[in-house]
């Protein structure tokens, strides 16, 4: 069995050498497939994270469509939606489909996951970067909210970034025993 030095920390730097990056996607899904049981645990917190991001999504969701609809300066470039280790974890854990691209990807072009109609895939499964950056515009926006319904969003915010940590925790814990094993 193959140890694992290459999860490293971070933005996921091969996004210019695609086959190497599904190989890294398939190393670490063959951990939770095969071994489900030692990774148990991260698995759970994975679907706790999950909960947390779907519970805040209408939240975001319906203040992102007052304001992106007329931005002028669309932040869906591949330069801000790099995924990172950590979230390649989550969505591994998750037992989801990885997006993998199909090419090699340039910073500057729109984002590979982004349509006509939209982000293509769920907000729980997008990249961190992506997923939290709130631009000034649509962070006003959401602070004009009722304060316990911003109270609500920003408990469960930070509740599923703790849950991120413990998952880590778990994960790299795991394989450290398990690699201890081998
Ligand atoms: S988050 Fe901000 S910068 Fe990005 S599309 Fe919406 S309004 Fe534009
Ligand atoms: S993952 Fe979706 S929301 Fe995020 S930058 Fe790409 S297209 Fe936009």
């Amino acid at each position: 069995m193959e140890r694992f030095s290459l999860i490293n920390k971070g933005e996921i730097l091969l996004w210019g050498n695609i086959l190497e990056f599904k190989r890294l996607v398939e190393r670490i899904d063959a951990l939770f497939k095969n071994f489900p049981e030692t990774f148990k645990e991260s698995m759970n917190i994975a679907q706790q994270i999950k909960e947390c991001i779907l519970k805040i999504d209408p939240f975001i969701d319906f203040y992102s469509k007052k304001v992106c609809s007329s931005c002028t300066n669309i932040c869906c470039l591949n330069k801000n939606s790099r995924y990172e280790y950590d979230d390649l974890i989550y969505i591994l854990a998750l037992r989801e489909k990885f997006p993998i691209p199909e090419r090699n990807l340039d910073v500057k072009e729109p984002c590979y996951l982004l349509t006509e109609k939209g982000c293509k895939i769920p907000r729980y499964i997008r990249p961190s970067r992506c997923n939290w950056y709130f631009c000034k515009d649509l962070l006003s926006e959401m602070e004009s909210a009722p304060a316990k319904v911003f109270r609500e969003f920003s408990n469960t915010f930070n509740l599923m970034l703790q849950l991120k940590q413990q998952m880590l925790n778990s994960f790299f814990q795991s394989l450290s025993n398990f690699q201890g094993n081998i």
